[in-house]
């Protein structure tokens, strides 16, 4: 996985435009420093698998596949039942309004067909345009995980938040509405978004005095704490938090503490949890 937003992958026009004779792209195509996507189309050593793949197709990364490159948070795909392992899909490509397809070895791409301005013609797409893919190729819940993250990094500002607003339907102006720009983790924004619909008054990243910043504080009392995959493990961090737990339970706070896997995978669980706690002072 590469993380440049800049693309890799030039047309021989484009190259050419850069001051390297055909003789200098044949010679860099001989050494190995460039790929040859498909005619007239060629990689640096550099680019990812997934951004060949997607020239190969005829377009560049978009989609999801774009908003990884972007570093915007995305939540993982869902967890197979099954034993059988599946074959990873292709990439999502953005194959503007009018490109080709190309016929191309072990093809599992995923294309999208939306114009978009972009300079390069293997550049990605805009992050407005990005997040507008992934709205209607990846439902809302995706959607506004990647909107947060894009907004936090600072990504995604005033007026293009209103031209990406304006080109969603309703669910998805009403996203973009309740989205903020200082959510802390995907996995705050997702929990955010699903209580949501149960009326919970929610607050985050709130000072608690004894314990410190919490990530989600629950009608006034239920501490909510989404262990990420790498600050909670160990002991000493695990005794940090049970001096933090006992620290709120001395102010009358109750602390619930889902990791990753919990909430991603075993909602039903989390959410059990949340509204049964919540009940008990109703
Ligand atoms: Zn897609
Ligand atoms: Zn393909």
């Amino acid at each position: 996985m590469c993380s440049s937003t800049r693309p890799s992958i030039w047309t021989t026009k484009e190259l050419r435009a850069q001051g390297y004779t055909k003789r200098a792209i044949a010679d860099l195509v001989a050494s190995g420093r460039l790929r040859r996507a498909r005619r007239g189309v060629y990689a640096w050593q550099d680019a990812c698998d997934d951004a060949f793949t997607a020239a190969e197709h005829g377009g560049s990364l978009g989609c999801t596949d774009a908003a990884e490159h972007l570093g915007l948070w995305l939540l993982p795909p869902p967890e197979d039942e099954s034993a059988e392992p599946t074959p990873r899909p292709g990439p999502h490509v953005w194959m503007r309004a009018d490109r080709h397809q190309y016929a191309h070895s072990d093809c599992a791409s995923v294309p999208h067909w939306d114009a978009g301005d972009c300079r390069d013609a293997f550049g990605l797409p805009s992050v407005t345009q990005v997040l507008e893919q992934v709205y209607r190729c990846r439902g809302a819940e995706q959607f506004f995980v990647a909107l947060e993250s894009a907004r936090r990094q600072n990504l995604i500002l005033g007026k293009a938040l209103a031209v990406l607003r304006s080109a969603l339907d309703a669910v998805g102006r009403d996203l973009v509405d309740f989205s903020r720009a200082d959510a802390d983790s995907g996995l705050e924004s997702l929990v955010r978004l699903r209580l949501r619909r149960h009326g919970i008054s929610v607050r985050t990243q709130v000072d608690v005095y004894g314990t410190g910043r919490v990530d989600l504080v629950l009608d006034g009392w239920l501490l909510i704490e989404a262990d990420g995959k790498a600050n909670h493990d160990g002991e000493s961090m695990r005794h940090k938090d049970l001096v933090r737990d006992a620290n709120a339970a001395s102010w009358g706070l109750t602390t619930l503490r889902f990791d990753y896997a919990m909430i991603i995978y075993d909602w039903d669980l989390v959410e059990r949890a949340i509204l049964g706690m919540l009940a008990t002072r109703a």
